[in-house]
């Protein structure tokens, strides 16, 4: 079985979607427990690791991704 990779302030994708309507969730918490929180209306549940695998599709965005991106866009670039 394939491990998932993912870590603390990624957006990932659940196969459920929230009741809102989007299935974008972002980690805000790791350990036993994963907190995650909704990108659509920012309510923010604690779930089993085990049960957040289980329902995780992928990652959709990585956090070093965002960091990298966000240098790109510093101040240098906005004239
Ligand atoms: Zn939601």
């Amino acid at each position: 079985m394939e491990r998932k990779q993912f870590e603390l302030g990624d957006i990932v994708q659940m196969k459920k979607q929230h009741p809102c309507g989007t299935n974008e969730m972002e980690i805000i918490r790791m350990g036993m427990d994963i907190r995650i929180k909704c990108v659509g209306c920012k309510h923010s549940v604690l779930i089993p690791r085990a049960k957040f695998e289980k329902n995780m599709k992928k990652v959709l965005r990585s956090a070093a991704e965002r960091q990298q991106k966000e240098g790109e866009e510093g101040p240098s670039a906005a004239e």
